[in-house]
């Protein structure tokens, strides 16, 4: 398996396709914007016209998009990747979707005897770059396995959680968390703070405490306590807060269709909306602590 198509190249998407090409495969990349494109295409990679010209004759494909819309339409729409892949092509969508799309996308491509596997990711745009991403996968074993060198080339840790859909449904059940994480570290960061305690020092002793989770340690919210995280550039690239906005509406969907309460999960989504509406859906989604404290980095 040589010959890799990746499409889809934003804050995910580009680190992990520079990966393949640092790795020596050969690259054909599309996404519908041209500096996305442009900036591959100087790591190595090779440019497609558009996402068919990019299949045709690639031995794996990779898609790495926003939502269900954009899945659905490139994979199932006539003349998409499903119409024009060569015979044998394995495809692998790291998308974050509805695990009944990722179903029915999975169906279409078995119909045409493509074998594909849903394979979300955790680990942020971070773990992207360094090549250390979380794959958790839902299809067939064999599938897995075919995959499994490309997967090790970007991520670090490979989990196979069932059949087509699961790995969807375990990737929303950790991002409901991540969610409830962020805006409860947030919230406590915030009352620290006003009563004039220093984030950095609240943050130091939370991370030894009980309180400890990802948010805090790696990813956290509050401006000057951490260089390198999108607090730290006024909440720019990272996690946008319009797609944690859709992962919890993801969550809430398979929650209603389970029957499962989820009344952190309901809260957290109502919080991200009304965040997203306020003019932050392009912004980091670590800013829902600007939500507290709205002059933090102005
Ligand atoms: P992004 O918005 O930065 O990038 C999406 C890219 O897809 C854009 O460059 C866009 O132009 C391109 N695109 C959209 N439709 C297309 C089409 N039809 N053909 C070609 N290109 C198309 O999003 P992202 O942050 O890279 O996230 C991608 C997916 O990964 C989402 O499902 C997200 O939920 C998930 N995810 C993101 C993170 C993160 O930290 N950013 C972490 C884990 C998972």
């Amino acid at each position: 398996m040589q010959h890799i198509a990746f499409i889809g190249l934003g804050n995910m998407g580009a680190p992990m396709a520079r990966n393949l090409v640092a790795a020596g495969f050969h690259v054909s990349v599309f996404d519908l914007a041209p500096a996305a494109v442009a900036s591959l295409v100087e790591a190595g990679a090779t440019a497609a016209a558009s996402a068919s010209a990019a299949v045709q004759t690639a031995d794996a494909v990779i898609t790495m998009l926003p939502a269900n819309k954009h899945v659905q339409e490139l994979y199932l729409a006539a003349g998409g990747v499903l119409d024009s892949a060569k015979p044998g092509a394995l495809f692998i969508d790291c998308s974050t979707i509805a695990a009944d799309v990722a179903r029915q996308v999975a169906q279409a491509a078995s119909e045409r005897g493509f074998a594909m596997i849903d394979a979300p990711v955790s680990g942020g745009t971070a773990g992207a770059a360094a090549g250390t991403l979380t794959f958790i996968v839902g299809g067939s074993e064999a599938a897995l396995q075919q995959a499994r060198p490309l997967l090790e080339k970007m991520g670090k840790n490979i989990f196979h959680a069932g059949e087509a859909g699961a790995g969807q449904v375990a990737k929303i059940c950790n991002n409901m968390l991540l969610g409830i994480l962020m805006a409860g570290t947030a919230e406590a960061l915030n009352l620290g703070v006003a009563h004039g305690l220093d984030p950095k020092v609240l943050s130091d002793i939370m991370a030894k405490s009980s309180g400890r989770n990802w948010t805090l340690e790696v990813y956290n919210p509050w401006p000057g306590v951490m260089d390198g995280t999108p607090a730290s550039r006024n909440y720019t690239g990272g996690f946008g807060t319009a797609l944690m906005l859709k992962d919890l509406g993801l969550a809430q969907q398979s929650a209603l269709s389970a029957n499962a309460p989820t009344p952190l999960g309901g809260l957290v989504r109502q919080l991200y909306q009304m965040h997203a509406q306020a003019g932050y859906a392009q912004q980091d989604f670590s800013s829902i602590v600007q939500m507290l404290q709205p002059d933090l980095n102005k």
